[in-house]
């Protein structure tokens, strides 16, 4: 399991690269974009396509290279494989196959956006993506409304003002932090009440990739 850059291209390990220089495969998410860090880095390698909609397909294919004695780095787009994406499926089939795993660690959205929140960051819950479809994912938040840590959520920022309009509603006025486009040239971070938050953002078309972190009940 080696982590990748979730923007900035230096942010990765020695030992990732070295990993990635070395194994018989990489697997990946996107070919192109493990390309682009692949090409950075003047790395090259084998890739064979892993991602959310063929992860069934190919998990048997990946586990008989690797009964075979072949070794593979599994990489997502960005971050940490297995948080929010793919990688679990894998990591479960191979665990099942007794095939020694390795963990590669480096960057992850969850901890770079929690860390520069200024919310508590000792003990946290991570919720993923919440799920798309309204009833659902009102259904969730109102599960989280007595939560006394900080809560982490991946958004799409399509959805992100009708998230944050729905936490105001079952939530209250709490702080929130908007966390966007981390490590990249149009990190922004927006901090304060939602109410705040809501009224800066509500005319914007809002684009990038986005964490939202939101105070727990023990901290207001
Ligand atoms: N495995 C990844 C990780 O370790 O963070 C997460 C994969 S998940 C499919 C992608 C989501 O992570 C995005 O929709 C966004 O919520 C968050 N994310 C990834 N990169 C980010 C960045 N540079 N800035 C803000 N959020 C980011």
């Amino acid at each position: 399991m080696v982590a990748t850059p979730i923007g900035h291209l230096s942010d990765i390990t020695l030992r990732a690269l070295d990993v990635l220089a070395k194994v018989d495969f990489i697997a990946c998410e996107d070919t192109r974009h493990t390309s682009i860090l692949l090409n950075h880095y003047h790395i090259k390698n084998k890739l064979i396509s892993y991602y959310e909609y063929n992860k069934q397909k190919q998990t048997p294919k990946l586990i008989n290279l690797l009964k075979a004695g072949k070794s593979i780095a599994l990489v997502s787009d960005a971050g940490t494989p297995g948080i929010s994406d793919p990688g679990y499926y894998l990591i479960r089939e191979a665990i099942k196959e007794k095939i020694a795993i390795f963990s590669i660690p480096g960057p992850s959205a969850v901890i770079a956006a929690l860390v520069i929140s200024g919310l508590a960051s000792a003990s946290f819950v991570f919720e993923g993506f919440l799920p798309k479809r309204e009833g659902r994912k009102r259904k969730k938040l109102a599960e989280l409304k007595d939560e006394k840590r900080t809560i982490v959520f991946y958004e799409s920022p399509y959805r992100l003002l009708r998230t944050l309009c729905l936490i105001y509603e079952l939530f209250g006025d709490r702080q929130i932090v908007v966390v966007r486009e981390l490590t990249k040239k149009f990190e922004t971070v927006l901090r304060g009440r939602i109410s705040a938050i809501i009224n800066e953002i509500h005319n914007q078309s809002i684009k990038g990739e986005i964490v939202i972190v939101l105070q727990g009940v023990n901290e207001l």
